[in-house]
Order: C-alpha cells, then sequence, then structure tokens
C-alpha cells in the first residue's frame, strides 16, 4: 500500500482514509486517525502536533495490517480491543457486543435512581452483562460518588464474554462490587436474591431476527449475533425478563430496559400486564424510543 520507505504521520492519514474511504468505510479520516493513534499509543491531537515525523518501519506495518482490517469492516473497537464506554476504556472481543453511547442513558438513570436510595443497601441485577458495560459504568460511578452500599449480579450465558467484564471490572476496580455469574437469563442467580433486589437492568438482543441481515457489515460479519437476535419481533427476551424478574424484585423496585425503536409499547403492555405502578418511555438523543422504566410499588 505504501512504497517509500520513509513515511511521515501525515502522510499515513491521507493514504489511510483514502484507502479506507475506498473500501466504503464512512468517516475514514477519523478511523485512520483512531487506528494510527492506538498504534502509537498518543492522544490523537498528536498526530498533529507530530505531523511531519517520521513514523517507525515496525509501526507503519502495524498500521497497514490494521487498516486493512477496518477495510474488511471489521470495527475499529475490535481491532483495538477497546471502547470507551461512560468515560471508561473497556476490553472489549468479538464475544461481546460493542458498548453503544445509547446505553449510557441507562446509566444516566441508573444512578439516579440510586441517588434517591442512597444510604440503604442497594441491590441490582444486570442480565446479559456483555462486556459488563453497565453493571461497571454504575459501580464505578457510585463509589466514585461515595456509595459503597450497594452490590451489582452481572450475568451472561456466554463464559467467553465473563471473562472480558471480569477483567474490566479488575481493571476499574470494581470487582469487589460486581459479582459475575454464568446464567441463562435469572437461572443461576442464588435464591436469595428472591424478592431482594431493588433494580433489574438489561439490555437484551431486541433486533428482530428478519431485520439482522439488514445490519451493516461491520455488525452483522463481526458482532455476537447471540447478543442481537431477538427473535421474529425482537421482543423474545421481555416477557421471561419480566416475569422472572417479579420474582426477583422487592415489592417496591424497578426494571430498567434498553429497547429499539418502535418496541415501546409492546413493553409498556406488558409491563402493565404485571402490574407495574408506572412505566415510562425514554428517548436517547437522536429521537428514538430508547429505554424503559417500570416501577412497582
Ligand atoms: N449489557 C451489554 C451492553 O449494554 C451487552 C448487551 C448485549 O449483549 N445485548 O453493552
Amino acid at each position: 500500500m505504501f512504497v517509500s520507505p520513509m513515511v511521515t504521520i501525515g502522510k499515513l492519514i491521507t493514504t489511510g482514509s483514502k484507502y479506507l474511504a475506498d473500501q466504503g468505510i464512512s468517516n475514514p479520516r477519523l478511523e485512520a486517525e483512531v487506528l494510527l493513534s492506538y498504534i502509537l499509543r498518543w492522544e490523537r491531537i498528536q498526530l498533529y502536533v507530530r505531523w511531519a515525523d517520521e513514523v517507525s518501519c515496525e509501526d507503519k506495518v502495524r498500521f497497514q495490517n490494521a487498516l486493512e482490517k477496518r477495510g474488511q469492516h471489521m470495527p475499529a473497537a475490535y481491532i483495538t480491543g477497546i471502547k470507551e464506554f461512560y468515560g471508561l476504556e473497556l476490553a472489549v472481543n468479538e464475544n461481546v457486543l460493542i458498548p453503544r453511547p445509547e446505553t449510557e442513558l441507562l446509566v444516566d438513570w441508573l444512578l439516579a435512581l440510586c441517588q434517591e436510595k442512597s444510604g440503604q443497601l442497594i441491590s441490582i441485577i444486570d442480565i446479559g452483562t456483555g462486556s459488563g458495560a453497565i453493571s461497571i459504568a454504575l459501580a464505578y460511578n457510585l463509589l466514585d460518588k461515595g456509595h459503597e452500599c450497594f452490590h451489582i449480579y452481572a450475568a451472561d450465558i456466554s463464559q467467553d464474554a465473563l471473562k472480558i467484564a471480569a477483567q474490566n471490572a479488575v481493571r476499574w476496580q470494581v470487582d469487589g462490587k460486581v459479582e459475575f455469574v454464568e446464567s441463562d437469563l435469572f437461572e443461576n442467580l442464588p435464591h436469595t436474591l428472591k424478592k431482594n433486589v431493588d433494580i433489574i437492568v438489561s439490555n437484551p438482543p431486541y433486533i428482530p431476527t428478519e431485520d439482522l441481515n439488514t445490519l451493516p457489515r461491520d455488525i452483522l460479519g463481526y458482532e455476537p449475533v447471540q447478543a442481537l437476535d431477538g427473535g421474529p419481533a425482537g421482543l423474545d427476551f421481555y416477557p421471561p425478563l419480566l416475569t422472572e424478574g417479579r420474582h426477583f424484585l422487592k415489592n417496591e423496585g424497578w426494571m430498567v430496559f434498553e429497547i429499539g425503536h418502535g418496541q415501546g409499547d409492546a413493553l409498556t403492555a406488558l409491563a402493565q400486564q404485571l402490574d407495574c405502578s408506572a412505566v415510562e418511555l425514554h428517548f436517547d438523543h437522536s429521537g428514538k424510543e430508547r429505554m424503559v422504566i417500570a416501577r412497582w410499588g
């Protein structure tokens, strides 16, 4: 791809972004910069400060390899092995869904709910924790605000996902607060939690099966289908989350779920069938239905 033996940062970025553009990658310039700053372990701004600096042969080859992967539409997060979520750098690999910025909305609300209950012991279950994004961001920020009285049980059916999640919890020093459980939904959660949990949160797979092949190549070819496929209408996980979740929730408790656009009415109806006392639908920054919060008691 690059002929000259000596190559500058500037040259790598311009040739690299052109290559990515030719492969149909959107925001090619940004993507090239992200990959190069990762390889050089620099802040992105440094690329501009050191635009005319020459790059070592090893770094050039590493950059070319990364560009090739990105050119095949592998998400940048899987190439770098890192994704930022709620201001925390998390390790990710192809066994976990890449945490999305929309999911930060759930963390905002969880923090607000926990704030209301501050002073009491708060018990939380996160179903389908994946990289551990929600649980770890929540635990980290609660501790940061001086709340120590909480415990999170983070469940996932995938042992490979839990390995990454556990690694992330150690990195952010919340491993004493987040307990990982290999479990299909609530199956392996301790029975002692029944009627003892304050909040159940989940970002389950919610994409309708028939929509899966309309997803961009970056997602479809790389992210775990198990974390995306929500069955025929995308709603398969919500009835068991609600019905089984009710056995774990205290008389007064909350369920906070991420949903896809257009699923709000179905979710509201499901929560009402289970006699919730209030249900709210929330929209993300692009105006899409994104979160349902149901309250009991
Ligand atoms: N809870 C994780 C996240 O929000 C994983 C969600 C999933 O795999 N569906 O990123």
